[in-house]
C-alpha cells in the first residue's frame, strides 16, 4: 500500500536487489528500507547475493518470472565486469513487462563490461567511469512531483560523479551536477521508461554519509511512492 491508499489494501511487495564490490551494503540496506518505509507500506524482501567482488550472477534470474512477484524493484548492486547477455537480459526482459525499477549508483555500473546495451538502456543512462570523491553541487532542473520537498540547489556529501556518456531518449533528468575536472554537467537523478516500466535513478551512493542526507533520501522516497501507485 502506498501512503495515501486505504488503509485495508495490501502491502506493496518490494525486492532489493544489492550486494558486489565497495560499498557497504548492510548499511545501505537499512537506510533504504526505513526510508521507503516511511512513506509506502512495503513488504520487503532483500537479496544480498553474489559476494563483494566484481563479477557474479545469482540464482535470483534463473526464473524468467523473477520480478513477477514484485511491485518495485530497487537495484543497488555492483558487478561491473559481469558481461554475459543472455543472464542481462533475463533481468531487463522482465522489467520490460512492466515491473518499475529504481537504480542507485553502482547499479549504472554493473555490467558495464557487456557488449549489449539492453541494461543502460533500463536505466536510461550510459556510464563507464566517475569522477573522483567530493561534495558536488546539485541543481533541480526539474520542478515536478518527484522533486517536491528537495531544495532546488543543494551540496551533495561526500560522493562520486558518475560520468554520464550518453542520455536515453525516454531519460528525463531531475537533477544535475557539475563536474569539478571537465566543468561539464552531468545528470545525477532521473526518470525513464522502459517497456511498459516506470524507472528512476540515482548516480550519487558512495558513502553511507549520502543515505543519511535529507535531500538524497527525499528524492528516493518520491520515487517509490510515485512508482509503488
Ligand atoms: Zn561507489
Amino acid at each position: 500500500m502506498c501512503f495515501f491508499s486505504f488503509a485495508a489494501s495490501k502491502p506493496k511487495k518490494i525486492l532489493l536487489i544489492t550486494g558486489g564490490c565497495c560499498h557497504d551494503y548492510a548499511f545501505q540496506s537499512k537506510a533504504i528500507m526505513d526510508a521507503v518505509s516511511a512513506v509506502v507500506d512495503a513488504e520487503w524482501t532483500v537479496k544480498n547475493e553474489g559476494g563483494n567482488g566484481t563479477s557474479a550472477k545469482i540464482d535470483l534470474y534463473e526464473d524468467e518470472n523473477w520480478a513477477r512477484p514484485y511491485d518495485l524493484v530497487i537495484h543497488n548492486e555492483c558487478f561491473a565486469d559481469t558481461k554475459d547477455s543472455t543472464y542481462i537480459r533475463k533481468i531487463t526482459s522482465a522489467h520490460a513487462k512492466g515491473v518499475n525499477a529504481i537504480f542507485l549508483h553502482c547499479a549504472l555500473h554493473t555490467y558495464r563490461s557487456a557488449e549489449i546495451d539492453d541494461w543502460r538502456q533500463l536505466i536510461g543512462m550510459t556510464s563507464k567511469r566517475h569522477d573522483h570523491q567530493s561534495r558536488y553541487p546539485v541543481t533541480m532542473v526539474s520542478s515536478g512531483k518527484l522533486t517536491k520537498g528537495v531544495q532546488n540547489t543543494w551540496l551533495s556529501p561526500k560522493d562520486e560523479l558518475y560520468v554520464i556518456e550518453k542520455i536515453g531518449p525516454k531519460a528525463e533528468v531531475l537533477a544535475v551536477s557539475k563536474s569539478e575536472k571537465d566543468g561539464r554537467e552531468y545528470p545525477v537523478a532521473w526518470t525513464n521508461k522502459y517497456g511498459k516500466a516506470k524507472i528512476f535513478g540515482m548516480s550519487f551512493g558512495h558513502g553511507n554519509e549520502t543515505f543519511t542526507d535529507a535531500n538524497f533520501i527525499r528524492l528516493l522516497q518520491n520515487a517509490a511512492h510515485w512508482l509503488c501507485k
